[in-house]
C-alpha cells in the first residue's frame, strides 16, 4: 500500500485531497488512516512529525511503519472516502527551519573546522548537534555561527536529487548514505551534499537565521544547543523579558547589569561574614556569662540550662566555647522543640568523665540517638520525660561517677 509522498513533491503543500485506503486500530487500540497520498509527514530522519486535520478531525501523529504512513486520528474514517487534509503549517515551517539550518550549521563546523556531526536532535525549543570533538572554544563556535549565517543570507537555492547508488561518488558527501535505493540527496551546491529525507525550504534565506545558544561537554563530543528562524526571535523576546526584569529589580541599566549583580553578591559574602563573626562575639559573650553563674561542686563547676527552640547548632558551639575556657567545668544544656528533646553533655580536661558514657546510660530513657566522646557527646529524642526531670537524670549520673 503505497502512498504517495506530496511533501517531496511540494514541501510547501498546507492544502491537500486524498482517499483513504486503509482504517484500522493498531496494536493500542488507537484509530489511523492509510492515504493513497499524503503531505502529512512522518517521523524521520531527527524531524518530528506534522499534525494538522483529516476532514477537521486532529491528526495528532503521524507514523511510517512497515512502508505505510499512519494517520492517527481520534476518530475513524472510512475507507475509500475523499479527505481533505490541512496541516499546521507554523509547525512545518518551523520544523523546515530547524532541519535546513541544522545541514549549513553542521557544513560549516566541518568546512572550517573539519569538525564531523555525528548527530541531530530537534527538541520543542531547542535543537542539538553533537560534533564529534573534545572541546570547542568561543571562537570557533562564533566563526561557525556567522558562515552559517552568511550561507543564509546569500539565499542559496537547496534543491533536492533523487540518485542511485553507483552514482554517490559523483558528490562529495558529509557521510556515507544508510539507505541503497530511492536515496534522496539535499543539495546546498557548493556547500552541502547530504543524504536527507526530511523537508527543507527552497532557499536558504527561509532558514532566516541561526543562532548558537551555547555548548556542554558530554562522554565523547561536544554538544551544541543552537536555533533557527522564528526560535531565534522567541528566543532573543525571553532573553530580553530576564535582562529587563533583572534591571528593575537591581535597579540597573542592561551594560551595568553584570557589575551590580557582583557587587550585590560581594556584598551579600561580606555581610554573611560579619554576622558569622558576630554570632560567634555573642557566643562567647554567653559563655563568658554561663562561666561566671556556674554551681560551685566540691571537685567541678557546673552549667546546666534549659532553652526552647534553639539552634542545637549554637548549643553544641556554646558547650564548646565553655570547655574550652574552664578546664574544671561540666556543661549541659538541653533544648526542647516540639516533640523532641536534645542535649549536648561537656566537660573541661581537668575533669575525669567520659561525656559519651554519661550520654549513653541517658539516651535510651527518651528513645534517642546520640554519640561524642569523652570530652563532648550530643544526642537527641522523644520528650517521654521534662526537659527539667531530665536534667536531673543528667545531674544524677554525673555526681555518681564524680561523688
Ligand atoms: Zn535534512
Amino acid at each position: 500500500m503505497v502512498t504517495e509522498k506530496l511533501y517531496y513533491q511540494d514541501q510547501y503543500l498546507g492544502r491537500f485531497t486524498a482517499r483513504v485506503l486503509k482504517s484500522e486500530t493498531d496494536k493500542a487500540s488507537k484509530h489511523f488512516v492509510v492515504l493513497d497520498q499524503t503531505a502529512f509527514y512522518p517521523t524521520g530522519g531527527g524531524q518530528p512529525h506534522d499534525i494538522g486535520t483529516l476532514n477537521g478531525l486532529e491528526v495528532y501523529n503521524v507514523e511510517e511503519i512497515d512502508g505505510e504512513i499512519r494517520h492517527y486520528i481520534s476518530e475513524p474514517i472510512k475507507v475509500k472516502s475523499e479527505c481533505v487534509g490541512k496541516i499546521n503549517w507554523e509547525r512545518r515551517m518551523d520544523h523546515m527551519q530547524q532541519h535546513a539550518g541544522q545541514h549549513i550549521l553542521s557544513a560549516a563546523f566541518e568546512e572550517e573546522f573539519g569538525y564531523e556531526t555525528v548527530s541531530f536532535h530537534m527538541g520543542k525549543e531547542l535543537c542539538t548537534i553533537d560534533l564529534s570533538i573534545e572541546s570547542l572554544t568561543e571562537q570557533e563556535a562564533n566563526e561557525a555561527e556567522k558562515v552559517a549565517n552568511i550561507i543564509i543570507i546569500e539565499n542559496r537555492p537547496i534543491e533536492t536529487r533523487w540518485v542511485k547508488k553507483d552514482d554517490l561518488n559523483k558528490y562529495k558527501l558529509r557521510k556515507e548514505v544508510a539507505v541503497n535505493d530511492n536515496i534522496r540527496l539535499v543539495i546546498i551546491p557548493d556547500f552541502d551534499y547530504n543524504g536527507c529525507g526530511g523537508t527543507h525550504p527552497k532557499a536558504t534565506g527561509q532558514v532566516g537565521s541561526i543562532e548558537i545558544l551555547h555548548w556542554e561537554k558530554q562522554k565523547n563530543f561536544i554538544r551544541v544547543f543552537f536555533v533557527c528562524g522564528r526560535r531565534v526571535r522567541t528566543q532573543l523576546h525571553e532573553k530580553h523579558q530576564v535582562i529587563q526584569n533583572l534591571t528593575v529589580l537591581l535597579s540597573s541599566p542592561q551594560e551595568e547589569l553584570e557589575k551590580e549583580a557582583k557587587r550585590v553578591l560581594d556584598q551579600s559574602k561580606a555581610l554573611e561574614k560579619e554576622i558569622a563573626d558576630l554570632k560567634q562575639q555573642l557566643n562567647t559573650y554567653e559563655a563568658e556569662s554561663l562561666i561566671t553563674k556556674a554551681e560551685a561542686k566540691h571537685s567541678y563547676k557546673l552549667i546546666k540550662e534549659l532553652y526552647v527552640d534553639r539552634a542545637f547548632a549554637e548549643l553544641q558551639s556554646l558547650a564548646k566555647n565553655i570547655t574550652s575556657r574552664s578546664d574544671e567545668i561540666i556543661v549541659l544544656l538541653i533544648n526542647e522543640t516540639g516533640d523532641t528533646l536534645q542535649f549536648v553533655c561537656a566537660r573541661g580536661k581537668n575533669i575525669s568523665i567520659s561525656m559519651n558514657q554519661v550520654l549513653k546510660e541517658v539516651l535510651p530513657i527518651i528513645n534517642g540517638k546520640g554519640g561524642g566522646n569523652d570530652l563532648i557527646a550530643q544526642g537527641g529524642g522523644e520528650k517521654v520525660i521534662t526537659a527539667d526531670d531530665l536534667m536531673k537524670l543528667l545531674v544524677d549520673v554525673i555526681s555518681l561517677k564524680l561523688e
